[in-house]
């Protein structure tokens, strides 16, 4: 019969295991350099950074600096447009 230590240290284990695979799976923000959030779902590639730049970044750059981008982006775009227009 097991003792209940090495039954805790088992559980212990695999629960430090199952950690440290999700952190492996963590990857690296290529705008603040942040580990990108891990999603509910296992998502690990977070969000597109373009434009800022072509990688993937986490949700907090996402809503801070990418989607201001895109839409400073969109403007110029479109500013462009009126003036060719
Ligand atoms: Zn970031």
């Amino acid at each position: 019969m097991k003792s209940l230590h090495s039954i805790v240290k088992k559980i212990t284990d695999e629960a430090v295991g199952e950690y440290k695979k999700q952190m492996e799976k963590q990857k690296d923000c290529s705008i603040c350099g942040n580990k990108i959030d891990v999603h509910i779902n296992g998502w690990t590639d977070g969000h597109n950074a373009e434009p800022v730049n072509k990688g993937r970044c986490c949700s907090n750059c996402n809503s801070r600096v990418v989607l201001p981008a895109r839409i400073i982006e969109m403007q110029q775009i479109m500013q462009r447009g009126n003036k060719n227009g």
